[in-house]
């Protein structure tokens, strides 16, 4: 442990970044300017002071997603759609990744094999789909 402290410099064109840090614990002072005038500030924590943040998505409205700052909860309602979720049923960024590379996948396939797709199989009532 001890007293390490991370500090990193920004400009105003990754306030981003700054805002996301500030959202993990991190703390921000003015820290002068550039050659052109724009803002610099230093942005600094100390070892072990970190907030770890997890992105959660509501099951019921897909696109609606929160952070939490720790998972220790049964029950967490919905902003959108005011629906009580378990903790378990919201789902994390990391599937949520999964869900969008696997419909991703099974896009560009059916668009290569438009001739393959079980639909059209059963539709024409080929025997060979060869
Ligand atoms: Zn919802």
């Amino acid at each position: 442990m001890g007293n390490v402290t991370y500090l990193k410099f920004f400009d105003v064109g990754s306030m981003d970044k700054v805002n996301d840090l500030h959202k993990r614990g991190w703390k921000i002072k003015p820290a002068g300017e550039t050659k052109d005038g724009d803002a610099i500030c230093a942005v600094y924590i100390n070892e072990g002071d970190e907030r770890e943040i997890h992105t959660l998505h509501c099951p019921e409205c897909l696109d609606v997603a929160i952070e939490v700052y720790h998972l220790d909860w049964d029950k967490l309602t919905c902003p959108n759609c005011r629906t009580d979720v378990n903790v378990e049923d919201w789902i994390t960024e990391d599937e949520m990744n999964d869900v969008l590379k696997r419909l991703k996948k099974e896009l560009s396939y059916s668009q290569k094999h438009p001739r393959n797709s079980v639909n059209e199989f059963f539709l024409e009532g080929e025997d060979d789909p060869a």
